[in-house]
């Protein structure tokens, strides 16, 4: 019996976490869910839209699988999901990349799996106005967390039977911070058996473009990953298949890419395979992977039968899709 957290979110949030639990129930997985609401739907009530008992849950448990809480803007609320990566330390961001079957995109046999560092770079928040007319941002890299996600990014590779990692840095310009960040790669790589290939951001974004079948695992800092890993889901057909995770030493919050999609919310046509994707890697973490993959069949069936969301030119409902997958376990 596993226990784990379910944050429910808002928006579009609970209709795609009923499908994915009705669908991992139906797959035979021992899951006790601690179902925890967040989001503006408990601001009311809570005052917060992340309240301390989903921190203290996901600390009890360890794992959780969250859909999308809106942040509201300009209340004064910090973002929720920067401070559930603050609160748990979840250094790494992980986004493995593939195409599905029967989605149409301008790819074929893409497979990359971005792994972006989440704690420091641009993102640590480090800010001051200068003057009126001049204000800067720290972009801060230690070598403890560069090493740590370089390392995160190897293991990854090794337990997933990938090929190589390729560090992605502006060393050329950024030689402290990026450099930094790029000898870090090289000193873990040399504890693998993996080679460690080495690529400036701009070039890779050009490479990726015209060729993303090259790329396996790549390993970012901060900023460069949040662009990267877009750029990467656009690859695959946008937000409703991309898949995200976020992962520390002790937590592990896995969570689709997109927001809440508030436009959709309520209409029961919103694609819960970000989720989906999101909960197979879960499985696939806490020692699941046959389940995991008896769900990734019957969703790749599902597609091939052309049932899909409206997003990806379909008409089934979101409940709908749930029970097509279901009938395919
Ligand atoms: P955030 O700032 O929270 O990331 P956003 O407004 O940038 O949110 P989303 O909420 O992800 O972005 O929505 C962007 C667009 O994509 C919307 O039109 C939304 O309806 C659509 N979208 C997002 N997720 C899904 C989904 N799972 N299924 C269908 N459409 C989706």
């Amino acid at each position: 019996m596993h226990n784990i957290t379910l944050i429910k979110g808002d928006g579009i949030g609970p209709e795609i976490s009923d499908a994915v639990l009705q669908i991992i129930k139906a797959v035979g997985v021992d899951i006790n869910w601690d179902i925890q609401t967040a989001g503006a739907d408990v601001i009311e009530a809570e005052g917060v839209p992340l309240p301390q008992r989903v921190i203290d849950s996901v600390k009890k448990n360890k794992i959780a699988l969250k859909s999308p809480v809106t942040t509201p803007i300009g209340k004064g609320f910090r973002s929720v999901n920067v401070q559930l990566r603050k609160e748990l330390d979840l250094y790494a961001n992980l986004r493995p990349c593939y195409n599905l079957p029967n989605v149409k995109t301008r790819y074929e046999g893409v497979d990359i799996v971005v792994v972006r560092e989440n704690t420091e770079d641009l993102y640590a928040g480090i800010e001051r106005q200068i003057d009126n007319d001049t204000a800067e941002s720290i972009k801060r890299i230690t070598r403890s967390a560069s090493e740590r996600i370089a390392k995160f990014a190897f293991d990854y590779a090794v337990n997933n039977n990938r090929e190589f990692v390729t560090v992605v840095t502006k060393a050329n310009i950024c030689k402290l911070s990026d450099g930094l960040f790029l000898d870090s790669a090289r000193k873990i790589g040399e504890n693998y058996d993996l080679p460690l290939k080495e690529i400036l951001v701009d070039n890779c974004c050009m490479q990726i473009v015209q060729n993303p079948n090259q790329f396996d695992v790549l390993l970012l800092p901060n900023l460069y990953g949040d662009i990267v890993s877009d750029l990467c889901a656009g690859l695959i057909g946008g937000l409703g298949v991309a898949q995200g995770a976020n992962i520390g030493k002790d937590y592990a919050v896995f969570e689709p890419v997109h927001g809440s999609a508030p436009d959709i919310a309520g209409q029961n046509k919103a694609n819960p395979t970000a989720m989906l994707m999101s909960a197979i890697e879960m499985l696939s973490y806490i020692g699941e992977k046959d389940a995991g993959q008896r769900i990734k069949n019957a969703l790749f069936e599902t597609l091939n039968a052309d049932i899909k969301t409206a997003d990806l030119g379909g008409n089934i409902t979101c409940s709908g899709f749930a029970d097509a997958i279901i009938s395919r376990l």
